[in-house]
């Protein structure tokens, strides 16, 4: 038998995910985006968390991590039939090199990643022209919707 460290039960019901949701894993900003999620009324979600978010398809690393990152979201489509993909980004966030990058200018700050955003959208629509994809960026006051 198992010997088990933790023990608590878990449901092996298949379910259809309301999302695939990409966000970067800073642990300051889980508190908000978790309780965003429960907010807006999503049950199950995909979730990847990946250094800079929505950034491993807008100015992936190396080439390689935005193709696999792509297949993650394939994969998720055809075991949960997604519905949609939400991308996040957020405030002084180290994998753009924190806020010094704007010259800790909000203004300069989100309009870069207003920028990251589409370009990640663009990159996803060329393989899933048909997958709603939502964006959004989080400060210390909650969570913006870019479009
Ligand atoms: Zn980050």
């Amino acid at each position: 038998m198992h010997k088990y460290i933790f023990s608590y039960p878990t449901s092996l019901d298949h379910y259809t995910a309301d999302a695939f949701v990409v966000r970067c894993f800073d642990n300051r900003f889980w508190s908000v985006f978790h309780k965003c999620i429960k907010a807006q009324g999503l049950k199950h979600i995909d979730l990847e968390s990946v250094a800079g978010g929505a950034k491993i398809f807008s100015s992936p690393e190396q080439e390689g991590d935005r193709d696999f990152m792509l297949r993650e979201l394939e994969k998720s489509i055809k075991l949960h039939h997604t519905k949609k993909i939400m991308l996040f980004t957020h405030h002084d966030c180290g994998a753009y090199g924190g806020f010094g990058t704007f010259e800790n200018n909000t203004e300069q700050e989100f309009a870069f990643h207003t920028e990251e955003h589409r370009k990640a959208t663009a990159a996803i629509r060329g393989r899933f022209p048909d997958l709603p994809v939502e964006s959004y960026f989080m400060d210390e006051q909650g969570i913006v919707g870019i479009s």
